[in-house]
């Protein structure tokens, strides 16, 4: 009985996916922080898309609008901001993989999304705790049913290399590198390092600890340890194990929470050696995130993985039947209206080759409805430009 239901209940949400597509773009804009000047370049903002107000030097118009699945203005909460995701963590009991990105410029709120401010209440959890208590919750709610296991592993990528952060507080320092060889493709743990390190966990509050020990256990080089972590990606890694009681067949399902290096351009002529090469090896990582996304979402034959480390780990999460989100981050300053419009850019690169490409036969009204709305008004776009 209760087993119908849930495959009844996968597949409305399938098929509710599926319209939508597997990969979906929201973004977030960042309220001002204490001290700074309200002279915000966030103009209009809806549900869908977002305005924002450009100097002369970026044409006449003195505006560009862009359109994304959602748009989270200043004042969203995180309970707000996770609502929308709440579906997706659900899929991960059913067996599926997830990838949740935060993308943006240093200081656009990346980290505030994923895990929250540096003194957390419950209130601004971010997505990581949020997820996690999800999953517990549910897991516990299905237990007559289906007993699962569930464990964490915490990955961060610097320069184009792995490192696996360990969770034991004495460990040393230097976190355990991982070597390209081992990365493989294990469709089994829907992750392409070996999990044996991942750590079997059973409460939220367990899984902050341990991430705590993880940061702390970041390789600290000369800079400081807020400077790295916005010039490495860091990911938490949530695999699920299920089994069914009635019948012992198992589902696997995984999630990464992914929070990226920010992806602010350097001026070459400012930056040299060290900081040169980890610009250079972010620009390249973010670029080949972006294009395997939109490879994806084209249904292109050739997806372009090999390119980075980052899309290298992920793969068996990215495609296929993984869903993935990416909260994508602007601060209102005007001072960073030039990141913030190349961030929207290349949300924007990942986000509408889906409305465009994706689901051509499903002849469902409303999405043919919108898709009329999008193309009168890229219409009108073109025009104007
Ligand atoms: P990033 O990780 O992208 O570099 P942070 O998440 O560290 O940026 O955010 C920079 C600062 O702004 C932090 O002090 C953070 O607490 C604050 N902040 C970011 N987003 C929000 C938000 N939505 N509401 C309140 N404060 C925020
Ligand atoms: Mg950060």
């Amino acid at each position: 009985g209760y087993h119908k239901i849930l495959e009844e209940n996968r597949k409305l949400y399938n098929q509710v996916q599926d319209l939508k597509g597997n990969i979906r773009v929201y973004c977030r804009v960042r309220p001002f922080l204490p001290g700074q000047s309200n002279l915000s370049t966030v103009g209009h903002i809806d549900d869908g898309s977002i305005t924002i107000l450009t100097p002369p030097k970026y044409g006449k118009e003195g505006h560009k609008s862009f359109t994304f699945n959602k748009v989270f203005g200043p004042f969203a909460t995180q309970e707000e901001v996770f609502s929308d995701t709440q579906p997706l963590i659900r899929s991960v009991l059913d067996g599926y993989n997830v990838c949740i990105f935060a993308y943006g410029q240093t200081g656009a709120g990346k980290t505030y999304t994923m895990s929250g401010p540096k003194v957390l209440t419950e209130q601004s959890f971010g997505v990581n705790y949020r997820a996690l208590n999800d999953l517990f919750h549910i897991s516990k709610e299905r237990k007559d049913t289906f007993c699962y296991e569930i464990s964490v592993q915490m990955i961060e990528i610097y320069n184009e290399q792995l490192f696996l952060l360990k969770f034991s507080p004495f460990c040393p320092r230097k976190p355990l590198h991982v070597d390209t060889l081992d990365i493989r493709n294990s469709s089994q743990t829907g992750f392409a390092v070996p999990d044996a390190n991942s750590v079997p966990v059973t409460s939220t509050t367990e899984v902050i600890e341990l991430m705590d020990i993880g940061q702390k256990n970041r390789a600290v080089s000369a800079t400081s340890m807020n400077d790295r972590s916005s010039r490495s990606h860091s990911c938490l890694t949530i695999h699920v194990q299920g089994r069914e009681l009635a019948s012992g067949a198992f589902v696997r399902g995984s999630m990464h929470l992914v929070d990226l290096a920010g992806s602010e351009r350097v001026n070459k002529s400012e930056v040299k050696g060290d900081r040169l090469k980890e610009a250079q090896h972010i620009n390249k990582s973010l670029a080949a995130l972006g294009d395997v996304i939109s490879a994806l979402a084209q249904k292109s034959s050739h997806i372009p993985y090999r390119n980075s480390k980052l899309t290298q780990l992920l793969q068996d999460s990215l495609g296929g039947q993984a869903k993935t989100l990416m909260f994508v981050h602007i601060s209102p300053e005007a001072d960073a209206i030039s990141e913030t419009l190349s961030t929207l850019k290349f949300a924007e690169r990942v986000a509408m080759v889906e409305l465009g490409a994706a689901q051509v036969n499903k002849d469902n009204g409303e999405v043919k409805e919108l898709r009329l709305q999008v193309a009168s008004l890229k219409a009108a776009l073109a025009k104007k430009e």
